[in-house]
């Protein structure tokens, strides 16, 4: 599918992220306005308030955009998601007969601040690319038990937290927690020393499905609205001492990060491609009926305090997944679980195969084995307070591309804890 055209002229541009291919969802608010939904054309932001303030669209729905949260346009469910893409796409087409109309509510995306595109029902963090895994794996527990025996055949996931999910933008403050240095008899507790990031993508799920009721891989892409970049910020001493046998628990509750807008997974429908051979059979529940994951490039850089210019420090792609989105909400119901209108499904780093390629300084630097060079001449084996980490994203098309935006965060210091008097 080549570029659709577009009167908005910044819209038509080779490198632009919001093409009227894309038309993603994002909540945003101007000076002395209240958040509200809106679309991302080029550079501009269409009010989607304002839009159905003037009867310009409906979808089945009233009073449906004038909220901080696109959750009620998900919860109408598949067909109106599909009556809102062709809408808009014909009110912003570049034959369009509303265009006068539209102008006036256009908004500069420079004077908007963006905010979290929905409300975060509840979040699960899966751990789904085989790369990742097993480089972690080799790490935590030596070469020949890297991939766990259940990995292959499950797609391996934990409940996370929805409180800490933010925006990107939004200052990520160092945790705290229990360090059990490797030479110590005792765990202390205090500032993280090896935070980190994990380079993922987030999936929106926009209908909810009934407790006790199973989905099939068909119906679990079918309930997917759209697709975030994710960083699923990580304090790696922390995860070593707590993670036997649960999973992780603060390591991972103090923060996430999305990119504000929601790429529907209509934009993404081009870029479809399949996950990899099984290395062995999996159990029919878990098998696709066709491609569902998607070719979309991935990037992080990393920028201390104070530097004018960010270095890129990994570059990869979804396609490197070993499962899907599909398969780990079809796996998440599979016990009867229910899911909700909002739930946000981590995919789980996502590594390549090379040594750049990875989606986590734990790997990239092989646990501070291999320190990065930045381009400032500076170096790094984990986060340092007031370093900023940023993801990209985007799918390459026909003469487009459909962009993420970006999803960036800074890292502060910890907070001094009160000083707790240890008699052992
Ligand atoms: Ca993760």
């Amino acid at each position: 599918m080549p570029l659709i055209k577009s009167w908005v002229a910044s819209a038509n541009t080779p490198d632009t992220p919001f093409p009227l291919n894309n038309l993603p969802c994002g909540v945003f608010s101007t000076a002395g306005s209240e958040p509200r939904c809106g679309v991302a054309i080029g550079d501009r932001i269409l009010d989607m308030a304002a839009l159905e303030t003037a009867g310009l669209i409906d979808i089945g729905a009233e009073d449906l955009f004038d909220v901080p949260f696109w959750n009620e346009v998900m919860e109408l469910g598949p067909d109106a998601w599909a009556a809102l893409r062709r809408r808009l796409s014909e009110l912003l087409a570049e034959d369009s007969p509303d265009r006068t109309a539209l102008e006036p509510i256009l908004v500069p995306m420079a004077e908007a601040e963006l905010h979290m595109p929905c409300l975060v029902s509840e979040y699960t963090d899966f751990y789904a690319s085989r790369h990742h895994a097993t480089n972690v794996g080799t790490m935590f527990r030596g070469a020949e038990n890297a991939l766990p025996p259940n990995w292959l055949h499950i797609p391996i996931g934990y409940n996370g937290r929805a409180s800490t999910v933010v925006a990107s933008g939004t200052d990520i403050i160092r945790p705290n927690g229990q360090l059990k240095p490797a030479d110590a008899d005792r765990p202390v507790f205090g500032p993280c020393r090896r935070l980190d990031i994990e380079l993922e993508l987030g999936a929106v799920v926009g209908c909810g499905s009934e407790m006790g009721t199973p989905l099939t891989i068909a119906e679990a892409d079918a309930m997917i609205f759209g697709y975030v970049l994710l960083n699923d910020w990580s304090a790696r001493d922390i995860q070593a001492w707590e993670y036997q046998p649960l999973g992780p628990f603060q390591a991972k509750a103090f923060a996430t990060s999305i990119s504000p807008w929601i790429v529907t997974s209509a934009a993404l429908e081009p870029f479809r491609t399949a996950t990899p051979d099984r290395a062995v059979p999996i159990l029919p529940y878990l098998a696709e009926p066709g491609p569902m994951l998607y070719d979309i490039d991935l990037s992080v850089t990393m920028k201390p305090a104070g530097a004018t210019a960010a270095t890129t420090i990994a570059r990869t792609n979804y396609r490197e997944m070993y499962w899907s989105a599909a398969q780990q909400l079809a796996h998440h119901a599979s016990s009867g679980c229910a899911m909700n209108v909002g739930d946000l499904l981590g995919s789980g780093t996502i590594s390549g195969p090379d040594r750049d390629s990875r989606g986590s300084l734990l790997e990239l630097t092989w646990g501070g084995r291999d320190p990065l060079r930045l381009d400032t001449g500076e170096t790094r084996t984990f986060i340092e307070d007031g370093d900023t980490l940023t993801l990209h994203g985007h799918a390459d098309g026909d003469g487009y591309r459909i962009g993420f935006g970006t999803c960036s965060g800074t890292v502060r210091p910890a907070v001094s804890f009160p000083k707790v008097t240890d008699d052992r």
